[in-house]
């Protein structure tokens, strides 16, 4: 089923108003979805809902649409934040893609001791979360953050959120990935004991190469932290991120209704 192309504008919303269209909007919509002045389209700006506007001009630098009617109201996505390490480009896209489909309101790139990625193009990433906003029906674009350091993120923690911490080491450092003892407990276990309490949350992934026993360690320490075992297996950091942010989805979020 085709549906009606979605933009995610700047512009403010409201019936009769007008919307600019950037360049490459308009380039997107007359080239190559071949719409017309006439055709209708939906947008939304994450602050008005979402609203049916039709093609007013394609112009030399953009276009013009004219809001018609709203056609969703403006719902929050719930307050789930994901920090991660940053990976190789298109691994760390990826994250940013399913994150965004996965309702996180905010993604913080994180550089930890083993990141071995040192630039993060936060503005490539806010392009792809803009599309990936606009592709699964979001009603607004998650806060893609610049990168900071793991420890200065801690030392400046509001005390109102919880962090997710998911650890997939256990305490004996003889034994690959630390062997059984001392291992965190399942996420859903973890995370059912808050199903009724209002937390805010997010979500720590670390690197390719894991975080360092001493960041574990620290981490451990600190009252606002959440450990979590992801099963048995060692996933790749992405696969840890979307499957952390899915559970939660489905304990803490709007998976639930
Ligand atoms: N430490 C391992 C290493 O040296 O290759 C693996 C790190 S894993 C590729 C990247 C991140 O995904 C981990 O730091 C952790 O945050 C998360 N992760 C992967 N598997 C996990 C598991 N079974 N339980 C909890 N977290 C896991």
């Amino acid at each position: 089923m085709a549906t009606t192309p979605r933009l995610f504008v700047d512009s403010t919303l409201a019936a009769d108003g007008g919307v600019s269209l950037s360049e490459d909007q308009a380039r997107y919509l007359g080239q190559v979805l071949r719409k017309k002045p006439g055709d209708v389209v939906r947008v939304f700006n994450g602050r008005d809902g979402e609203y049916a506007a039709h093609i007013a001009d394609f112009t030399k630098r953009g276009g013009e649409l004219v809001c018609q009617q709203q056609t969703r109201a403006q719902a929050a996505s719930p307050d789930v934040h994901l920090l991660f390490a940053p990976l190789k480009r298109q691994r760390t896209d990826m994250i940013v893609e399913k994150a965004t489909e996965l309702g996180a309101a905010r993604v913080q790139p994180v550089f930890t001791a083993r990141t071995n990625s040192d630039h993060v193009r936060t503005d490539r990433l806010r392009a792809i979360a803009i599309e990936a906003a606009e592709q699964t029906e979001r009603l607004d674009v998650p806060d893609i953050e610049e990168p900071a350091q793991l420890e200065s993120l801690l030392f400046r923690w509001p005390e109102n959120r919880r962090i997710i911490f998911a650890d997939e080491s256990g305490d004996d450092d003889s034994r690959a990935w630390g062997g059984d003892a001392g291992r965190a407990p399942p996420i859903a276990a973890a995370l059912q004991k808050f199903a009724s309490q209002d937390v805010r949350w997010a979500i720590l992934i670390g690197p390719e190469g894991g975080f360092t026993p001493e960041e574990r360690a620290h981490l451990r320490t600190l009252a606002y932290i959440t450990p979590v075992s992801l099963g048995p297996r060692i996933l790749r950091a992405e696969t840890a991120a979307l499957a952390a942010l899915t559970i939660w989805q489905s304990i803490l979020g709007d998976w639930r209704t």
